[in-house]
This record gives C-alpha cells, structure tokens and sequence, in this order.
C-alpha cells in the first residue's frame, strides 16, 4: 500500500518537474529510469547534485508519521516524502536517495560537516540554527504537546501543571528548551521513543515535544497513551542546507510552492501523517534575508 503511494508521488513530483525545469534551464535529458534530469547553473549545489544523481538526506528513524525506519530498511513518513519530491525536482529517482538517520542533536553538525546534503526531520526553523545552517520552509506547522498515559492519570492539562514534575524530552531539540522555562525536572534521551518506556513505568508523567510526533507514538501504542492536543509553542518544520546557500534555498523552496499548487504535497500528507492527522493547509514559504 505505502509503496504504490509512493510511486503515485514520485509520479506527480516528476510532472510537477517539468514546470520547474523549465526555467532552471533550456535542456535537459532523460535516464533509463526515464527520471527527468534538468541543467542547471554549473557550480550550484543543484548542478552538483544532479550530476552525482544521489543526495544524501538526513531524517528521524523512529518518529512513525514522519519518519520511521520501515521493513525495506529505507524510512517511511512525510517527512521522507518531502525529501523524494526534492530529489525527483533535482531527476534524482528516490532508489538514489541514501537517507542517514539524524538526531535532534545532531542535525546542525551533519549539514556543517557534509555528512548529508539536508536534513527533512520535523526540524524547526529558529534563529540559533539560522546562524550557522539556512533553512528552506516552513513546509508544514507543528506545536509543542504532552503526552501523558492513558486516561490522564495526573490530570495534566498543560505545561505549568508539570513544574517540579519528572518529564521526558530529547537533547538539542527546541522541545527540550521551551519546557525548561517551566521549571520540570527534565529527563533527556536522543530520540523520543526512548522517552516511552520511562512513560510506562512511572518514572516521568509526561513526555513533550511536537504534537505530531506525539500522535504518532501514541498511534503506534494503542491504548497507552494520549497527547493533550493543547499545543503552547509554535514550530514550523524547514529544511535544513548548508548555511548561505541562497541558490539552493530558492530552489527547495520552489519545489515546496509547486507541490502545494500541484498536489504533491497534499499527496505526501495523505499516504503518512494523513492516515492519523487532518490534511492541513502548508504554511506560506519564507524567503527571509539573512
Ligand atoms: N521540532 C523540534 C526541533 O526541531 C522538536 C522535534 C525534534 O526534536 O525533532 O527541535
């Protein structure tokens, strides 16, 4: 089921391609995978990239919705099928894609030291993370959540009823900062997942972080959890590339614009986050200076 969606995607991002390539360049040509693959300006990261006919993109491995580590060994969730339609706009064919797992912690490092060419990994847009990566985006708005057990047994209803409470969050992530503000006692791992079996056992009584990634633990845990749907941060998710890189920005960025108008991403949505979450409306892209 997944996998013909993805194929119906990778289909309409390679249509939505021909708009593109249309004005990066007056030529192009075809693979045997029949992969459009647009010219571009000799020296942008474009050029180099659809010349070596593989990107390297970092994402979450074990955030169902967003990116989960399926049986094919590849990732699956939107955030994956964000990453297939820039490759396909750069006639990168998604067998090409190798993905790498990041962390919240380590995303920054992984652009700066060219260990992945981006990262699509429910990543939001700050200004401390803009001084030394840029960001293309937002194409989707989260916001900070709880998730507690089953049934609310503390009757949680917000972060201020969680001060002096122990609470589970991931290092490096923008979760971990804002819910530091309500004096927790705060519990971090490197991936929320790992937040679950602390959850279970009573020794923390919530977990925080972005409401969909919390929807998407509590709808792999059936039963065991609820999120408060109380969101009280705003998070709009980019895409992280190298710093100052403005050609490659614009670029993701129109390939986000032209898969909100032709379908793609509505697409994207449906076949992952779509199969527990409402289709949303993409947030605006944000060309902002430096
Ligand atoms: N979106 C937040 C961040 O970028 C929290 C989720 C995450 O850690 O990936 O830090």
């Amino acid at each position: 089921m997944r996998l013909k969606k993805g194929l119906m995607i990778s289909a309409i991002a390679a249509v939505g391609l021909l708009g593109l390539s249309a004005c990066a360049a007056d030529t192009s040509s075809t693979t045997d995978t029949d992969m459009v693959v647009p010219e571009f300006e000799a020296g942008t990261t474009m050029a180099d990239l659809a010349e070596a006919g593989t990107i390297t993109i970092g994402t979450k491995f074990d955030q169902p919705l967003f990116g989960l580590k399926g049986p094919s060994g590849d990732p699956v969730g939107f955030d994956v099928e964000i990453g297939k339609l820039v490759a396909a706009s750069l006639g990168i064919s998604e067998d090409n894609i190798e993905w790498v797992e990041t962390v919240s912690a380590n995303r920054e490092t992984f652009i700066e030291n060219g260990t992945v060419d981006i990262v699509i990994a429910t990543y939001t847009i700050n200004d401390t993370r803009k001084e030394v990566i840029s960001f293309a985006g937002p194409y989707y708005n989260a916001g900070q959540d709880i998730l507690v057990l089953d049934g609310n047994p503390e009757g949680i209803t917000g972060p201020e009823d969680l001060a002096g409470k122990d609470v589970c969050s991931v290092a490096g992530s923008t979760s971990e900062k804002n819910i530091a503000e309500y004096d927790v006692n705060l519990i971090t791992t490197d991936a929320y997942s790992a937040c679950l079996e602390p959850l279970r056992s009573g020794n923390v009584i919530a977990v925080t972080t972005d409401n969909v990634i919390l929807a998407g633990l509590a709808d792999q845990n059936p039963g065991e959890f609820e999120v408060l749907s109380n969101p009280f941060t705003e998070e709009p998710y980019g895409i992280g590339l190298g710093h100052d890189d403005d050609e490659f920005r614009d670029f993701i960025n129109d390939v986000l614009e032209t898969s909100y108008s032709d379908g793609s991403w509505d697409a994207a949505w449906e076949s992952t986050a779509g199969q527990v979450l409402k289709l949303p409306t993409p947030p605006a892209v944000d060309r902002y200076s430096n």
